[in-house]
């Protein structure tokens, strides 16, 4: 049993894909944040009308859902991005790849 490993080239894709990830999920984060506090006083969530709010969360929300669709195994192309949270999973479950290529260090 020799363990895979991705290429060097591989293994940049998907640190790229988890740089894009984590920051974006910053991004919302701060927003929702942002979007919370001061929604009463942009008159988003005045009264019982959630409306606006609930689709200024929902436009915040989908890039995430976008991003984690996005993420593919670079080596057997299988969706892995419902494995993955922030980041991308150690290893593929589908074809048993270890998702980072064999000389990095982390
Ligand atoms: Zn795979």
């Amino acid at each position: 049993m020799s363990a895979r490993y991705l290429t060097s080239e591989q293994d940049a894709q998907l640190r790229r894909w988890e740089r894009w990830n984590r920051n974006y999920f910053v991004f919302a984060f701060v927003a929702l944040i942002v979007v919370l506090v001061f929604s009463s006083q942009l008159g988003l969530s005045s009264g019982d009308d959630w409306g606006s709010l609930g689709v200024l969360l929902a436009l915040l929300v989908a890039p995430i859902v976008v991003l984690q669709l996005r993420l593919r195994c670079p080596a057997c192309g299988v969706k892995i991005g419902w494995q993955a949270k922030l980041m991308a999973p150690d290893q593929c479950k589908s074809c048993g790849v270890f998702l980072r290529s064999k000389n990095s260090s982390s």
